[in-house]
């Protein structure tokens, strides 16, 4: 069996209404824009993946390397041979960029239906189902405290159980304020997680906190039983998040733009995170974050993929969370009104829903277990290969 074929589309979905990420401060999206890409094979399979993108342009430079450079090694080669695939789509993303990684993902998915199982069976099969967290997306900066009440007694009705604050205050006091009211109104059966996106900064509007605003913020959400803090200090201050790993409770999680299995492997040697959290399709490959997974269950690590892209991604890290052996809860992202699953996924026939407990299970058909929709594609897709 041989590749014959890569395709790439730049894709925006209009959400209904605007979304104020935390981790861009002062950036209103109003889109779900992303690159997809598909790899066919002469077997008549296909396999998608897909990454996030801010603008048409990136979506080119992305096209370019996955569908272009990449392809030009991959047309004609065995899918299976994804150890070798794998080191030229990382090679290709340090040397020329475009975050190249769907064409990994797309194989991974080409892989399994090749094989007719769904996907999570061919990277390991541990469970069927998994726990979701409820991700919110947005911080204090563009949501108020009563706001976010009200979403979290939205989703709670919705069967969510757990659920992940944003955090980017110029004054971490005021975040920690809002750990106490939200720790205060669900009472201390419900999961709480805080993510602080100090790991990457896109926009000067963005606080950054010294490391002692940091390690006081961490100590707040230890007393009010939080289940994680997320990215409290830049991603490569590898010194301050071991500091703060030896002299806080609550466990420190990150990782999700690391794109290499030799930083993970420094931020587990110096003892920089407690919980690694690598992300497929936005970095790294379905390949490393499995390996990532295998660190991670010898130091017994946390290990929960990020999984903040678009309905493509989230399904690959379902898979992966479902595959390895040392995942039990898994991101699930939702931010009303503007980021909703019926956007995050609008390119996807019959994607998977959690049930009534929050437990979403994986699909069962093969690959990813969902099709792409070729009208949405159509509709919202701009082919960028010929
Ligand atoms: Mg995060």
């Amino acid at each position: 069996m041989a590749i014959t074929k890569i395709e790439a589309h730049y894709v925006e979905i209009p959400l209904p209404a605007d979304f104020h990420p935390s981790w861009v401060p002062g950036l209103t999206m109003t889109h779900n824009r992303c690159l997809v890409v598909q790899v066919h094979d002469d077997s008549g399979h296909t396999g998608i993946g897909a990454g996030t993108v801010f603008e048409p342009r990136q979506a080119e430079l992305g096209a370019y390397v996955a569908a272009d450079l990449i392809a030009r090694f991959l047309v004609g080669a065995d899918p299976f041979e994804i150890e070798k695939h794998a080191k030229l789509v990382t090679r290709f993303a340090l040397m020329v960029g475009g975050r190249p990684w769907p064409v990994e993902c797309a194989l991974w998915d080409l892989m399994a239906r090749i094989s007719g199982v769904p996907l999570y069976k061919l990277l390991g099969g541990a469970r069927d189902r998994i726990r979701t967290y409820l991700s919110f997306g947005e911080s204090l900066l563009t949501k108020d405290l009563g706001a976010r009440l009200d979403a979290i007694d939205a989703r709670r009705e919705d069967g969510f159980s757990a659920f992940k604050l944003r955090s980017r205050s110029a004054d971490y006091r005021d975040d920690v304020r809002q750990m106490e009211a939200v720790r205060a109104h669900v009472g201390d059966d419900v999961a709480l997680m805080i993510d602080c996106n100090q790991g990457w900064n896109l926009s000067p509007l963005g606080a950054e906190w010294s490391y002692e605003d940091a390690r006081e913020f961490c100590r707040a959400a230890g007393d009010l039983g939080f289940r994680w803090v997320e990215e409290p200090r830049h991603r490569f201050d590898y010194e301050g998040l071991a500091r703060l790993c030896a002299e806080v409770d609550v466990s420190i999680a990150g990782g999700e733009l690391n794109q290499g299995l030799h930083e993970f492997q420094l931020l587990l040697d110096g003892g920089c995170l407690d919980k690694l959290q690598p992300d497929a399709c936005l970095a790294g490959g379905t390949l490393m974050v499995k390996k990532v997974a295998a660190l991670c269950e010898a130091r017994s690590k946390g290990f929960s993929p990020h999984t903040w892209t678009n309905g493509i991604g989230l399904l690959h890290n379902l898979h992966i969370a479902c595959g390895v052996p040392n995942c039990d809860i898994l991101e699930y992202p939702f931010e009303a009104p503007g980021w909703v699953p019926d956007a995050r996924d609008a390119l996807l026939l019959d994607p998977p829903r959690p049930a009534a407990d929050g437990v979403l299970a994986v699909p069962q058909r093969p690959g990813i277990g969902c099709e792409l929709d070729p009208d949405a594609l159509k509709r919202w897709g701009t082919p960028l290969t010929g």
